[in-house]
């Protein structure tokens, strides 16, 4: 049957070695996978889910019934007091954006301890010129960079000492670099560093990418304010848009009444008839992000032994959905990424080319065969033009399907090495 999608039997004969020394790995995230769905069922069932909140609003979106208990659902799962999920938020980083605006006021102080933070965020911040920053409206920005993939704990303590902060961000995926993504437990001891030199601060988490991903929040581990995507992991592929605030009820209420307005905040938004499509979503995201992950693991496992530098390799422990390829060279990179796109459902016949996207400094080449544009919880990859050529992927909405798009962008490599 490979045959047939152009994939060849030395390659399926890797592949059935690899997925036997891969099951205890598997088994590991089929747990995990089963704990969490457990949370959503329990969720579901607590909050009575029923066909009524599958109903819609227009207009101003009053009353929305369904849109409220999604709001209760999420917040269960996510362990936080409140949550705030709505089509309204463009983009996960238009969440991002908003909490920011919601907590920061003129000469507070935004202090991000992962470095630089995600790319969409810099004209926010102000980190790029932009004259509707955080930075245009007096609010100062500093920065404490990683050291060895962990956070300097000896540098937050001495700037905490010296500076009243008003927000952290921590960015647990690592976005477009090469470090590792953080983990829960370097999660909480950092928070616990924090949170004993000053209380008040509010602690925010990019969380894109890493939900489902093991079986805690941070929100468990004392964060104050979480942000994601719903066309990332909670969505489960099905969500056509959006994306969630989490957390403290007085920092979703503020963030609410920066979405709307204040004095309306959460009582407004149509939900248009995606609640039923969010809720469906969700109640497939664990296994969803399962898939992703072991995904991942076989790209991880296959390519090291093809002898290219992966990040994480196959046994690691993970934290977030993405899967770095360092290929060492422009071609296997173009040859990956245009296999990644033959790979796909949707739009398998378009050849993918690098090109000048806007914001970023190289080209970048992306494959993204998706149902939902710009969704990467279905398989994608996008990898910048420039050494050491890495490739960043991502998504499957089932194993079965993520393993055809792995095998087609590794033989695509083999066969353009041929010509
Ligand atoms: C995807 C992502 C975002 C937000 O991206 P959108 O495309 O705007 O949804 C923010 N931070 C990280 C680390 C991400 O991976």
């Amino acid at each position: 049957m490979y045959e047939t999608l152009g994939i060849n039997k030395e390659l399926v004969d890797k592949l059935d070695i690899a997925e036997t020394e891969l099951t205890n790995i598997f088994k590991k995230i089929d747990n995990d996978c089963f704990i969490n769905s457990s949370k959503v069922m329990k969720a579901f069932q607590e909050n009575r889910v029923s066909e009524i909140h599958f109903g819609s609003t227009t207009g101003y979106g009053y009353n929305d019934i369904g849109r409220d208990t999604i709001e209760k659902v999420f917040a269960n799962i996510l362990g936080a007091d409140d949550a705030l999920v709505r089509s309204q938020f463009i983009s996960g980083s238009h969440a991002l954006t908003v909490a920011l605006f919601a907590y920061l006021r003129p000469n507070d102080i935004m202090l991000s301890i992962t470095g630089t933070p995600y790319d969409t965020l810099h004209e926010v911040i102000g980190i790029k010129e932009n004259k509707s920053s955080l930075k245009s409206f007096g609010i100062k920005y500093e920065q404490i960079d990683l050291v060895n993939d962990d956070f300097d704990y000896k540098k937050i303590e001495e700037y905490l000492k010296q500076n009243k902060v008003k927000l952290i961000e921590i960015q647990r995926s690592k976005g477009y670099s090469t470090r590792k993504s953080l983990s829960i437990k370097k999660l909480e001891k950092v928070i616990h560093l924090i949170k004993s030199i000053d209380s008040n601060i509010i602690i925010m988490i990019d969380n894109c990418y890493c939900e489902f991903v093991g079986t805690k929040s941070p929100l468990e581990v004392g964060a104050d304010i979480i942000v994601g995507s719903l066309i990332k992991n909670l969505g489960g592929g099905i969500a056509p848009n959006g994306a969630y605030i989490a957390g403290k009820k007085e920092l979703v209420d503020l963030a609410s009444e920066r979405l709307t307005l204040p004095g309306e905040g959460r009582e407004v938004g149509p939900t248009l008839g995606i609640n039923k499509s969010i809720l469906q979503g969700l109640f497939m995201a664990p296994s969803v992000v399962a898939s992703s992950l072991k995904t991942a693991i076989l790209a991880s496992y296959l390519l090291e032994k093809l002898g290219y530098k992966v990040e994480p390799k196959y046994n690691e422990e993970r934290v977030d959905i993405v899967q770095n390829i360092e290929f060492g060279n422009k071609e296997d990179l173009i040859s990956y990424v245009k296999g990644i796109q033959k790979g796909s459902p949707i739009d398998s016949y378009v050849v993918p080319e690098p090109w000048d996207m806007p914001g970023y400094d190289d080209e970048v080449i992306m494959a993204a065969g998706t149902f939902t544009q710009g969704s990467s919880i279905e398989l994608s990859c996008d990898g910048p033009i420039r050494e050491p050529y890495i490739a960043y992927m991502q998504g499957g909405l089932t194993y079965e399907y993520g393993k055809i798009g792995v095998l087609k962008a590794i033989q695509t490599i083999i066969d353009n090495k041929k010509q």
